[in-house]
């Protein structure tokens, strides 16, 4: 991978009183145009040619930034004749593409570990690969949803039908893809019948349904767009505080692990019907604040309903969909879900005897938090374990994490294991708040 596309062609309209006569791309952040930010990070991925796509003023663009060779990259300019789209522009200027390729767009700020991003693309031999993230209000966001093994299976476009619940997984505009994958759309952006063509709302729908392989990379990385001043302001101020700094995969970052019944929802011994589920009182707000302070949130939860064969997969993934969904409506987002949904012991009517097995990761064993270290970088020591009952603090000291009890759900008087916590609080959000105080950055 040795090339950048740069979709910066956009008016920034709603960002009018801020930028006064300079395009959108050249906003500053830290003092910086957007796009050199955007040039030191594919830079230091690697990459050596970036091809810029503008429409809205671009000599004032050109002159900015000139050939690139202050990065260290080769930089290029693609002016566009008319408005084609984000997708539109690149089928229109295939002639400018190498055989494999990242879009960025350039009104979107990121420090995102590109290398990783496109190695797992390859592995996948996906046509193209969509950078996906939790973000905290999916309900008027385009959700993306793919099956277990990241195969991007459908494209939900807001608005979204009430009372139907999805995984919280929006499209947050990164992309590496192969230029052969836009070949079969030239005619749609022929001299003749040129067409506004987005990625998100025409070109990946029909790459669906025309069965090619995309790709859905689900992380926590910092990636943010900034076309409204209250965005961009933002990002300026989580800039400041260091959020983004820490936002990519390349360093190792703390996380809070947060048990699911009983912690961040009602405890129904053995939630089996969506109905039951519902979250505490304080749950999303605790949450948010982690979020907020660019903590990484894992819920790591025993679903031994799944082998016992009263809850599907599938059920479970909607009892989870609507867990993120009742979040999200919150504000407040949970970067995985991890679930064990085994069960020792056999011999019960209905079971399923595939899953009646001693696993890792059934809590208190770490077999789920180990995974979350190395699917997300995390630093376990330096991470929390909030849960109800003493198999999870015992899954805490199992994996080197710091146990914090909550007094809601069985407060801990299962008596099952003699883990002791660090602290206990009454519910979520004074656990949330003892780490924040706590200082969760610092070694
Ligand atoms: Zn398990």
């Amino acid at each position: 991978m040795n090339q950048a596309v740069i979709l910066a062609g956009g008016l920034g309209t709603r960002l009018k009183a801020r930028l006064g006569d300079l395009p959108k791309p050249l906003v500053p952040i830290a003092g910086k145009p957007l796009l050199e930010h955007q040039m030191q990070l594919v830079r230091r991925y690697g990459i050596s040619r970036v091809t810029l796509f503008l429409y809205h003023k671009p000599e004032v663009v050109e002159q900015a930034l000139g050939d690139g060779r202050r990065w260290g990259v080769r930089l290029e300019s693609v002016r566009e004749r008319a408005p084609l789209g984000t997708a539109g522009a690149l089928i229109a200027g295939l002639e400018h593409l190498d055989d494999e390729f990242l879009v960025l767009y350039g009104d979107t700020f990121l420090n995102v570990d590109l290398q990783r991003f496109a190695s797992e693309w390859r592995t996948t031999r996906a046509e193209a690969s969509l950078f996906l993230h939790p973000n905290n209000h999916p309900f008027d966001s385009d959700l993306v949803e793919c099956a277990e093994d990241g195969r991007v299976t459908a494209l939900h476009n807001r608005p979204h039908p009430p009372g139907v619940w999805r995984q919280n997984l929006v499209n947050a505009g990164l992309y590496a893809m192969r230029r052969s994958a836009l070949e079969p759309f030239r005619s749609w952006v022929s001299a003749d019948s040129p067409r506004i063509v987005d990625f998100g709302k025409d070109l990946f729908p029909e790459m669906l349904r025309r069965g090619m392989h995309l790709h859905g990379y689900n992380s926590p990385e910092y990636i943010k767009d900034i076309g409204t001043p209250e965005r961009l302001d933002k990002v300026e101020a989580e800039f400041q505080a260091g959020v983004v700094a820490r936002g990519s995969f390349e360093r190792p970052a703390p996380a809070v692990f947060i048990d699911r019944d009983g912690t961040l929802n009602e405890e129904a011994d053995g939630l089996r019907d969506i109905d039951q589920l519902r979250l505490l009182p304080g749950a999303a707000e605790a949450v948010q604040m982690l979020n907020r302070a660019g903590l990484r949130v894992v819920v790591v939860t025993n679903q031994p309903v799944v082998a016992k064969g009263q809850v599907t997969e599938g059920q479970l993934r909607q009892i989870h969909n609507k867990l993120e969904s009742l979040l999200g409506l919150d504000h407040a987002f949970v970067d995985r879900i991890y679930h064990c949904p085994h069960h020792p012991e056999k011999g019960h009517a209905g079971e399923r005897p595939e899953l009646k097995i001693t696993c890792d990761c059934r809590k208190p064993s770490p077999g789920m938090l180990l995974r979350a270290r190395s699917e997300l970088n995390l630093d376990l020591s330096r991470s929390w374990m909030i849960g109800d009952t003493t198999v999870d603090m015992q899954c805490a000291r199992n994996a080197g994490v710091r146990p914090l009890l909550v007094r809601t759900g069985h407060g801990g008087r299962d008596g099952r294991f003699p883990a002791q916590p660090d602290s206990t609080f009454d519910s979520l959000p004074e656990a949330a708040a003892h780490i924040l105080k706590a200082n969760p950055f610092s070694s």
